[in-house]
């Protein structure tokens, strides 16, 4: 170590307490730091791409919430909105305009989606999503791929068994074999495989559902040219395809992953950004297939605060902020210069070490092979390295999501300045991380 460690007396007090209120210490398992060194950090403020922690301790940001802070933190459109809106109450289980004028936005911005309905969670939004495939297409089994996650409900807490194509086996405790076994699991990027599935189970597969840019095990880059036959093969089988963008959607622009493919799916799920900051998800498709939900169809989801006002008015105050001319533009250039200079940076010192990216996700990847599709591409082991970078930066007042198998993201906050005093921390890291 060749800097002393920043203190963190005051996160790890609050921690001490929190483990006596919470499972872990947390309402969320990844912010436990179990994967990375030393206890979590109980964060005070946010400011544009800078957080402080309890005990005083200023880092520039590249969680962001785990992606919904585009535009950084306490985004002063966003904040102005919220208060505004918070004036005349917060809740009323009844219809607000501001519902519809989130929906405008979306609609009237998004060729891929005619109806849309708003929910609290991404978890919610790919829950409903199935049911909707289900109900719509009278299948019960799903399809999804190792290495995507869509949240915490029952049929998706499912990995691969052995096997080309499996059965699902539950990655949670508590999650019946039955539902698992109404899920299929298979490899990303793998063309066989889906066609095998597709033979093996003719006539009963209701979805596929993928992350078009999986960004939840690394970032696991999908060709076009595999997602287009992703796309024929659930055409010529009947089968939705339903693309969950709740890290890509608004994020690799507006319309997201199925713009930047132009792949049109069935089904639309978002989160995370859609709400500004605050709890919002959303699913979306044709008119027709959404009329399946009730109150019109048969296909029941509902939500106490679903559509809440002060969600909704984070929403439309962050997604007004994205429609402006050149937001992504900028924002993308903004990354791939981040992005390449690290590259050249490990390719010059000749590191086992790669940057993955896309728009403003990048991930970093301690390994040489350039192209990383599938999850079983991951060297577990890699993982020790990640977890030294970590500190490093910590110690270098950057934060990084505690994991190696987590994105960064870049935001409108993050200013040239932020951006090289993090290139010279990664650089003097990861110096570190190969010389011991
Ligand atoms: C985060 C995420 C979810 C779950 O969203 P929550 O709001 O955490 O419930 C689902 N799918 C994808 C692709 C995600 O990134």
């Amino acid at each position: 170590m060749n800097k002393p460690d920043i203190s963190r007396a005051k996160s790890a007090a609050l921690y001490e307490k929190a483990k006596t209120y919470f499972p872990g210490g947390v309402n969320s398992p990844v912010r436990a730091f179990k994967s990375v060194y030393g206890t979590p950090l109980f964060i005070e403020k946010g400011d544009g791409s800078h957080i402080w922690d309890a005990d005083g301790n200023e880092f520039i940001d590249f969680c962001c919430s785990w992606g919904p802070l585009i535009l950084g933190h306490n985004n002063a459109a966003v904040r102005n909105k919220v208060t505004e809106v918070m004036q005349k109450g917060m809740s009323f289980g009844a219809p607000t305009a501001l519902e519809n004028e989130l929906a405008e936005l979306i609609l009237g911005n998004n060729k891929f989606i005619e109806k849309i309905r708003f929910v609290s969670s991404g978890t919610e939004a790919v829950m409903s999503a199935i049911r909707l495939a289900r109900g719509y297409t009278k299948r019960d089994k799903i399809l999804k791929f190792e290495g995507c996650y869509h949240g915490h409900s029952d049929s998706l807490l499912v990995k691969a068994g052995s096997g080309l194509v499996t059965f699902g086996e539950t990655s949670s405790a508590g999650v019946p074999k039955a539902f698992a076994d109404e899920t299929i699991v298979v490899s990303l990027n793998d063309k066989k495989a889906l066609h095998e599935a597709f033979e093996e189970f003719e006539g009963q597969i209701a979805a596929v559902i993928i992350e078009p840019i999986p960004a939840n095990n690394g970032l696991l880059l999908q060709t076009k040219e595999y997602l287009e036959y992703l796309r024929q093969i659930c055409t010529d089988n009947g089968t939705m395809l339903i693309f969950d963008e709740v890290i890509s959607g608004f994020r690799v622009g507006f319309e997201g992953a199925a713009a930047y493919y132009g792949i049109r799916p069935d089904i639309l799920t978002y989160g995370k950004i859609i709400g500004g900051g605050l709890p919002v998800g959303a699913y979306g498709a044709s008119a027709e297939v959404m009329d399946y939900i009730s109150p019109v169809g048969s296909v029941y989801q509902a939500g106490t605060l679903s559509g809440n006002p002060v969600a909704m008015a984070a929403g439309i105050a962050q997604l007004t902020e994205l429609l402006k001319p050149g937001f992504y533009d900028e924002l993308h250039a903004k990354t791939a210069g981040f992005v390449k200079a690290i590259q050249d940076f490990v390719a010059e010192r000749g590191y086992r070490f790669r940057v993955s990216t896309i728009g403003s996700i990048f991930w970093f990847a301690f390994t040489d092979q350039d192209n990383i599709a599938t999850a079983e591409d991951i060297d577990p082991a890699s993982m020790t390295k990640f977890k030294e970078m970590h500190h490093e930066l910590i110690n270098r007042g950057i934060y990084l999501g505690p994991s190696g198998y987590e994105v960064g993201f870049i935001s409108a906050a993050h200013t040239p300045a932020d951006l090289e005093t993090t290139k010279t921390a990664i650089f003097d890291s990861l110096d570190i991380v190969f010389k011991s």
